[in-house]
């Protein structure tokens, strides 16, 4: 998969600014660096390089340290909202036609995957609700017909041609005649492609554009070949305009920078990601999601975000107070557990952690955590006021009270207990260290 050594190379750098307490403008120019080097070995465009890291690092001498987050990781948290906006932040979404019939003009250089990926975008279409149809507009290679022929057929989606013509424009608005009559909605006109960008091609693409005025253009370019797809890209979308990018090949090896570099250089969003020969293998692209994947975060950001949105402070400190006279009650305890519970229970939190991939996450028994949360929610709502302030007084007979209460048996009253008593004295630690002891620095 791309980037995935510019993956490693920026969690590296994070791994050192994650637990300092406290960053000099030194730890942020160093780190800074190290950044700057890591994209530029990933091939992304070096004007883009520099910007990035002149922004991040302003904000991040600039910015308020946010109560609940260590500077790294306030530092961290800046470099995704950038790789975010860098990729095109949330303006990547394909459109339709709001007139209800949609045409996308397919643009690029022989060889990025032009033909493979109109076959990718019907499909995506069909399973999106539409009726796709396919016209071919190469009037050079009769083999390119017979192509989109052959892939046309893969995805179950017609195809238009007329072999004899030598006019594109006469083609396509032929296309969008018999579309219609055949209760299709979108067309995907597949134009012809050249080794590189010549003036008759831009002539042929404008005038044909001028004919069928397509609702986006679209410009297919390999995501393997680095910063001539985003030459490419720039030279299309100055001579003929364009509406948004598809990176293919992006399960090769690429290092990523052409998909990290196309939006900033062309103004223009990457919009899908082409990620294997197979007709399926076409994915919208989320820049959000890229940004953290790279960062190799899962959700953590997510995560920080709503630790922050939902933990209270005042109860926080008063949690804390408790904590210090070791009053922490089995209330406290609830309380801490639907805590969890509001930040999308557990299953969600282990799901957001880092290195939680899905592998790790075989071993978690995520439905039986939930259950037992439940359990213990219902076993301490069975216990009296005073049971829940003071729980050593739960002798045998109260612990069968509250079992029968709650339809546990009384092991699990044992059990949660003995949590209860393993939560306090891991509480108490918390609070112990450097004095603050705010819930939130478990999330340090
Ligand atoms: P065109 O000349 O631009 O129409 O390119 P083709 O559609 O013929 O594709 C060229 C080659 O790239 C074919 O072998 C495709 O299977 C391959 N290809 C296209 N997209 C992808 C992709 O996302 N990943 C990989 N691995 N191969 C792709």
């Amino acid at each position: 998969m791309a980037f995935e050594g510019l993956s490693e190379k920026l969690q590296n750098v994070f791994k050192g600014l994650k637990g300092k307490g406290s960053l000099t403008e030194a730890d942020i120019n160093a780190a800074m660096r190290e950044v700057k080097l890591a994209l530029l070995e990933a091939d992304v465009n070096f004007k883009v390089v520099k910007e990035f890291v002149d922004s991040v690092k302003q904000k991040s001498l600039g910015e308020e340290v946010m109560a609940s987050l260590t500077p790294g990781q306030q530092v961290i948290k800046i470099v995704n909202d950038e790789l975010t906006e860098l990729m095109g932040g949330t303006g990547s979404k394909l459109t339709y036609s709001p007139k209800g019939f949609t045409v996308y003009m397919m643009v690029g250089l022989q060889g990025t995957g032009k033909t493979t990926t109109c076959g990718k975008l019907a499909n995506y279409l069909k399973k999106n609700g539409k009726k796709p149809m396919l016209c071919a507009c190469d009037i050079y290679r009769p083999a390119a017909i017979d192509q989109l022929e052959v892939v046309g057929k893969a995805v179950d989606t017609p195809v238009f041609t007329m072999r004899e013509s030598r006019e594109p424009e006469k083609i396509a608005l032929a296309a969008i005649k018999e579309a219609e009559r055949k209760g299709c909605n979108v067309l995907i006109v597949d134009t012809a492609g050249r080794l590189q960008i010549d003036e008759e091609l831009m002539e042929e693409l404008v005038r044909l554009k001028g004919a069928i005025k397509p609702h986006e253009i679209l410009l297919v370019v390999d995501a393997l070949t680095g910063q001539d797809a985003v030459n490419a890209a720039e030279g299309f979308n100055d001579r003929l305009g364009i509406d948004g990018i598809i990176m293919t090949k992006m399960d090769g090896d690429s290092r990523g920078g052409a998909a990290l570099s196309a939006k900033k250089v062309t103004g223009r969003p990457v919009k899908f990601v082409g990620t294997g020969e197979k007709f399926d293998a076409l994915e919208p692209f989320h820049p959000e999601r890229m940004a953290s994947r790279i960062l190799g975060m899962g959700d953590m950001l997510t995560l920080i975000e709503k630790a922050q949105e939902d933990y209270d402070e005042q109860k926080a400190q008063e949690l804390e107070k408790r904590l210090r006279k070791n009053q922490f009650t089995l209330e406290d305890f609830l309380e801490q557990m639907g805590q969890i519970r509001k930040m999308g229970g557990i299953g969600k939190l282990l799901g957001m952690m880092p290195g939680m991939n899905s592998r790790a996450m075989q071993n978690v028994n995520v439905e039986q955590s939930e259950r037992d949360f439940v359990q213990m929610e219902a076993i301490i709502q069975s216990m009296t006021r005073e049971e829940r302030e003071n729980p050593s007084i739960l002798n045998a007979s109260r612990r069968k009270r509250i079992a029968a209460g709650s339809g546990q048996p009384v092991s699990k009253i044992n059990q949660l207990v003995k949590r209860y008593d393993e939560t306090r004295k891991m509480m108490k630690s918390f609070t112990g260290k450097g004095g603050a002891g705010r819930m939130n620095r478990m999330f340090r």
